[in-house]
């Protein structure tokens, strides 16, 4: 039976599609959705107001999907994946959990991806067809990133919307293919977006739904996205394992930085806007990326999935008109 798998960010997808079944990831869905009344109805099951949205969103997104398992990544990723994934479990529905070692680690990772595969039943050789199958949509998706850096003819927000996308390929690869192939080849024919502020956005996807269209109203443009490019898996690895090794997000601020520094300078970035989610423990990674970067750094925080706070919109078009 072709099963729908909720999870909780990016894990090698490839083993869900090799076992025939639909990959759903819960944050793209929760954005899709109602998402106020999403949050609001975990806090109404006794979730915490001091509790990141996105767990929120998650938990109700979870239970509203018709899901038949959800994997939490329990390591890697969030502080609160475990206790989100036991919430889950106690509503009926299957959960399993997926953990990236705490280090970069071949041999562990290799054995966590091969428990995944045990759980779905399916061997390596077709996780390995599956990866090939995304590979081939995973290079269009380089192209698209080129658009937006080099060319200009894709927009940050277009970007972040393709790549962010890219971590489930909304359950059906096929017709996501067949979708960016239009686009890319509608973008082909666009004049270069005019020259702006090249700016950078780094750290988790934004909650606030307008905040790509402000930036350009404020005079910049996003020329890269850093987790987005991530879920992407840009790196085209011939080997699973090593693919989800060069993934950086679940590791350390250090290992971010290896990607970051050198895509700053191979797009000519001249500001960066750092993203934090309320009450996340990525906060902390926050200060040593502001350590460690030195063009000019905004923190930027959201809470829940509205449109940008005045104060929050103030703090950006001062950000611009200091440093246009
Ligand atoms: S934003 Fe932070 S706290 Fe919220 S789900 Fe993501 S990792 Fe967890």
């Amino acid at each position: 039976m072709r099963k729908r798998i909720g999870f909780t960010t990016s894990l090698p997808v490839e083993v869900i599609f090799a076992a025939g079944h639909i990959p759903i990831d819960l944050n793209n869905l929760f954005l899709e959705h109602d998402s106020s009344a999403l949050v609001h109805s975990a806090e109404l099951k006794g979730f915490p107001a001091t509790v990141c949205s996105w767990i929120k969103g998650n938990f109700s997104t979870a239970l509203a999907s018709n899901l038949d398992e959800v994997i939490g990544i329990t390591q890697g990723d969030c502080s609160n994946a475990q206790s989100l994934l036991d919430m889950i479990g106690e509503e009926g529905l299957a959960t399993f959990t997926f953990a990236f070692p705490p280090r970069r680690n071949y041999a562990d990772l290799d054995r966590e991806i091969r428990r995944l595969e045990e759980h779905f039943e399916v061997d390596r050789s077709q996780t390995m067809q599956a990866k090939e199958r995304l590979d081939k949509i995973r290079a269009k998706l380089l192209i698209l990133d080129e658009y937006t850096w080099k060319h200009r003819l894709v927009s940050g927000k277009e970007n972040h919307l393709w790549l962010v996308s890219s971590s489930d390929f909304n359950g059906d690869p096929d017709r996501y293919e067949e979708e960016l192939d239009a686009f890319l080849k509608e973008a082909e024919k666009r004049e270069p977006l005019p020259a702006k502020l090249r700016c950078a956005f780094l750290g988790v996807p934004p909650i606030y739904r307008d905040l790509y269209d402000t930036i350009v109203e404020l005079g910049s443009d996003v020329v890269y996205n850093e987790v987005q490019r991530q879920f992407a898996m840009p790196y085209l690895e011939a080997d699973i394992v090593d693919q989800y090794l060069r993934f950086t997000y679940p590791y350390t601020v250090k290992e971010r930085l290896e990607d970051i520094i050198p895509e700053l300078q191979k797009r000519d970035v001249h500001l960066l806007i750092s993203y934090i989610q309320s009450f996340c423990h990525l906060q902390i990674d926050n200060i040593l990326l502001k350590k460690y970067l030195k063009q000019p750094f905004l923190t930027l925080e959201g809470d829940k999935p509205e449109p940008m706070d005045s104060r929050t919109l103030l703090r950006l078009e001062s950000f611009f008109e200091v440093h246009s």
